[in-house]
């Protein structure tokens, strides 16, 4: 059994509806699939509606902050409620406001002009930087990784973060409503050392991910071991934005009964709450 935990589609900053990703699990022979777009689950009324042998897993990809740093929290949700869906349906606004500061702030240190219709155009969810790097990529002649480097990565004048929201209150979230939370990411982390946050209640630590090599991911194996965690992956499959691979990363047997065994408990548990 194997399965790729984190997948972005057209309800955020990912180029593929979810019957295209459901087409690659099939031809990949994936058995589960999480939908983790960034800071939205509209993806569920996709899966909702998806005829399909492959489990798919409502997740997300929540925006977090941790000493002024970008840190992306990975939420599994066996139920759904209210609660989450409002949540993350008001996180969209902020989304949109921050882009409108991004671009102010583009115009104002690197007299670049480019209008927030211009980048709306392109986004059919969840607004993000990979929206705002196209438009001035195609407008300046640059590809969307060099705008990043140049002008929109995290450390650039011109970043603005994703809202004010702890890790470790994103974390509490997110478990308050019954999700399993992993760490995404571990090695996009800069500016403090990961461990430290892993006591804010993380369940699992992201293991598997494209941007790393074997040994990277054998030291988080270990760390996954130190801190008691369940192991997840995936390719983090964005379609024809940056050259994302959907088959790339992904966990299998052992490492996937223990994530659906957790996945399958706390739905009882979620259940039985309401
Ligand atoms: P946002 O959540 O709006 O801050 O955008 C984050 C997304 O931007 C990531 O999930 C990637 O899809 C993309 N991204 C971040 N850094 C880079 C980079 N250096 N080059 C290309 N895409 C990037
Ligand atoms: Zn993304
Ligand atoms: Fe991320
Ligand atoms: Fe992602």
């Amino acid at each position: 059994m194997k399965a790729t935990l984190h997948n972005h589609t057209i309800h955020s900053d990912g180029t593929k509806t979810i019957k295209e990703i459901n087409d690659l699990a099939i031809k990949n022979n994936f058995d589960v699939v999480a939908i983790t777009d960034h800071d939205t689950l509209d993806g569920y009324y996709d899966i909702l509606e998806l005829d399909t042998p492959v489990r798919f897993i409502i997740g997300v990809e929540m925006s977090t902050v941790h000493k002024n740093k970008n840190v992306h929290v990975l939420g599994y949700f066996p139920t759904v409620n209210e609660n989450v869906i409002k949540f993350f349906q008001n996180m969209r606004k902020e989304r949109i406001d921050r882009c409108k500061k991004m671009i102010y702030n583009l115009r104002k240190y690197e007299n670049i002009d480019i209008t927030f219709e211009e980048v709306s155009k392109l986004a059919s969810g969840s607004i993000g930087r990979p929206h705002i790097a196209k438009v001035i990529s195609e407008k300046f002649g640059i590809t969307s990784s060099e705008v990043f480097d140049k002008y929109i990565g995290n450390d650039s004048k011109s970043y603005v973060s994703v809202g004010k929201i702890e890790t470790e209150d994103g974390v509490k979230f997110l478990k308050d409503n019954g999700a399993i939370v992993s760490l995404a990411h571990p090695i996009q982390i800069k500016g403090f050392d990961f461990e430290e946050i892993l006591d804010y209640g993380f369940d699992a630590i992201e293991v598997y991910h494209p941007d790393q090599d074997d040994e990277y991911s054998n030291m988080l194996r270990k760390v996954a071991k130190k801190h008691k965690l369940i192991v997840t992956g995936g390719s983090d499959y964005h379609g024809n934005n940056h050259s994302s691979v959907f088959e790339k990363s992904f966990i299998e047997d052992k490492d996937l009964d223990v994530f659906l065994e957790k996945f399958d408990e706390l739905k009882k548990i979620n259940k039985k709450i309401k």
